[in-house]
């Protein structure tokens, strides 16, 4: 099948001589002649992206490994001065953290799809990985999200644009979830690798129906009420990225994906209790399922 660059819905990019991606610290200085872009991130073809610096910074030298990429010097944080993200390149595989929740991670994630329009990547794939709490499946399992719901349990992300309510659809690409789940996931792995649904919500506390926050105005009973609905929609997994990254990609048409791992099962509780070192590993296991994806991804232009 024939590749195509990222064509993105602003005609405003166009007309713009220079483009200050500022989070990011990148400086398109002239829109019209990208090649200095391009020759930097021309080969891009995954942006993996994850909640901190340190961990991207870990699933950098595990793609290493994964690549074959026999670099033995200390990874680049090549948006370090930008003080706000920390991005990684490994090959044709940036890891590029979000922060916590959407806000932060729709920031970094329009100035990401706004560097592959300009470098011309070829069909690149957006991922994201993370932690999350589950529904009714044992802390550890990883979730690849099919729908995102928001908090208002609709499969839809709504966002305030010029004082407007604009609500879009909140889907991952299925072919990227079935290749996941056929190449990245295995049953040997001594954990779970589900297909699901997922909430992304607006807040950890509230938003997730915790009774532990510094506010809450509902009963145990409320809570495990709204929980249940959300296990009868299939959703199997809470977190704070989902609804927002799949209607981007989706409004631009970028494939991507979103693979998760429970922390928590909130069916029986709302406080994170693993230990640091249980947490450790399971934060390792979406690295294992986005890898062996990844590689088969480059090796077989999927
Ligand atoms: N991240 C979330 O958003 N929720 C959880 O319960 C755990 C991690």
């Amino acid at each position: 099948m024939s590749k195509s660059s990222v064509n993105l819905p602003n005609p405003n990019l166009d007309t713009m001589p220079s483009d200050f991606l500022y989070h990011l610290d990148i400086n398109v200085e002239n829109t019209q002649d990208t090649s200095d872009i391009q020759q930097r991130f021309g080969d891009v073809r995954v942006v993996l992206t994850g909640g901190t610096a340190s961990r991207m910074r870990e699933l950098a030298l595990y793609m290493r490994k994964v690549l074959g990429v026999s670099d033995q010097s200390d990874p680049v944080d090549l948006c370090e001065r930008g003080h706000r993200y920390a991005m990684y390149k490994v090959g044709p595989v940036l890891c590029v953290s979000h922060g916590v929740g959407s806000s932060t991670f729709s920031v970094v994630l329009h100035e990401l799809l706004k560097l592959v329009r300009y470098a011309r990547c070829q069909d690149p794939v957006f991922l994201r990985i993370g932690t999350c709490g589950g529904l009714g499946v044992p802390p550890g399992t990883v979730v690849v999200t099919k729908d995102a719901f928001n908090g208002l349990l609709r499969n839809e992300h709504a966002i305030a644009i010029l004082g407007k309510l604009v609500v879009r659809p909140a889907q991952f690409s299925e072919d990227v979830i079935k290749d996941i789940m056929k190449y990245g996931a295995d049953p040997s792995d001594g954990f779970q690798t589900i297909s699901a649904n997922t909430m992304g919500t607006e807040c950890f506390y509230e938003g997730q129906g915790r009774t532990d926050g510094a506010i809450c105005e509902y009963t145990e009973k409320d809570k495990m009420e709204f929980l249940q609905k959300c296990h009868d929609l299939g959703i199997r997994n809470i977190e704070m990225e989902a609804s927002m990254f799949a209607s981007v990609t989706k409004k631009v048409g970028v494939k991507a994906g979103d693979v998760c791992v429970t922390v928590v099962n909130r069916l029986q509780g709302d406080q994170v209790t693993v230990t640091m070192d249980q947490k450790h590993e399971f934060e390792r296991r979406p690295f294992l399922v986005v890898g062996r994806y990844i590689k088969k991804l480059l090796s077989q232009n999927l």
